[in-house]
């Protein structure tokens, strides 16, 4: 039978490329879970998936009562779950002040972090019940939280401190909007939620790997500086940013390159090894990056996965 792949924000970016590459193999059914309908199905179209091989099914990640619908929807369509790409994401990088997830986390950690960790803990069980040859999770991390690049290191710096904030809820109430509990600032909370996205991918592996047999991952790219991420940033950024990628940092991948990456991860019988960051070289050659410090600290890793249990609901 084909392989059974959900991929949250398969709207538009990379989850997109991903989607089509995979179609394209004929290997693949893929659940776009996605929060608009009409332009997922739109987007589904446009890159030419034939209907017979993607389903698209409501999740806003920004919602936690819809992540368990969505769960619910998907127990209901009957179909097994290979693997899971955790790949959505918002980036607020001009925002002045926060805004919130329904349930009043805020919105760049809320649904990057919390609304996949829910997801990620709740299809767990339904990824143990699969008997596909090789199950797998993969959660998309990024650059910009690891303080051990360059592109790592132009401030503001991903750093989650003592969790204070994280603990406090991200509410901007009683405690602060970010994690480690200092001011707004929504570049540093889309770093901060990725570091979060590679700690739980680790943190999964310690706890689930050998139990399961499932191979968790997390990825980065390379720099996609086209895609729909930016759509916040000011006008110049826009315009500047896809050259400098291309001819400066030399980072630059099209949305085509980072969606077969990203389907390698997926699908590829020599990348089964769980636990692991993958990155591509100059000549798209997969290798196991080196995480930073603070994205490998594992028992930040353990923090993050109990307060964010007990966030979501969970604990
Ligand atoms: P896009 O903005 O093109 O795609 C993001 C996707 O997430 C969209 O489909 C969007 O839906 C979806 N999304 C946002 N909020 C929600 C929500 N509340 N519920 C459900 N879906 C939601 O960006 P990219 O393709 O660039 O980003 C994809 C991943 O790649 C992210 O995890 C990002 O961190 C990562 N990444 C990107 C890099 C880059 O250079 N672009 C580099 C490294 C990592 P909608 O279409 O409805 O807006």
């Amino acid at each position: 039978r084909k392989g059974s792949v959900v991929i949250t924000g398969a709207s538009s970016g990379l989850g997109l490329a991903t989607a089509k590459a995979l179609a394209e193999t004929g290997k693949w059914h893929i659940i776009m879970a996605c929060r608009d309908y009409l332009k997922a199905a739109r987007a589904a179209k446009s890159a030419g998936i034939a209907k017979e091989n993607y389903t698209i099914m409501h999740l806003d990640l920004a919602s936690l009562d819809s992540v368990r619908q969505f769960v619910d929807n998907f127990r209901r369509s009957e179909m097994p779950l290979d693997v899971l790409v955790c790949n959505a994401a918002v980036y607020l990088p001009t925002a002045k002040e926060p805004t919130y997830t329904a349930e009043g986390f805020e919105l760049s950690v809320g649904t990057n972090h919390l609304g996949h960790f829910l997801l990620a803990r709740l299809l767990l069980e339904d990824l143990q019940k699969s008997d596909y040859p090789s199950k797998r999770m993969i959660i998309v991390g990024s650059i910009t939280g690891n303080t051990n690049t360059l592109a790592g290191n132009v401030p503001p710096k991903a750093n989650l401190g003592d969790l204070r904030g994280l603990q406090g809820g991200l509410s901007g109430l009683n405690s602060s909007a970010m994690i480690d509990g200092g001011d707004f600032d929504g570049a540093k909370a889309y770093k901060d939620s990725k570091v979060c996205n590679m700690l739980t991918m680790q943190e999964f592996h310690r706890r689930y790997h050998e139990e399961t047999g499932i191979t968790f991952s997390s990825l980065y790219p390379g720099c996609i500086a086209t895609t729909g991420l930016f759509r916040e940033h000011i006008p110049l950024f826009r315009t500047l940013f896809p050259p400098f990628q291309k001819y400066i940092t030399k980072g630059y991948v099209s949305e085509e390159e980072a969606g077969k990456r990203l389907a390698q991860v997926v699908s590829d019988p020599s990348l089964t090894k769980s636990g692991v960051y993958w990155s591509w070289n100059k000549t798209s050659a997969s290798f196991e990056n080196q995480l930073s410090q603070e994205a490998s600290d594992a028992e930040k890793a353990r923090r993050v996965w109990d307060i964010s249990e007990k966030l979501v609901g969970l604990a």
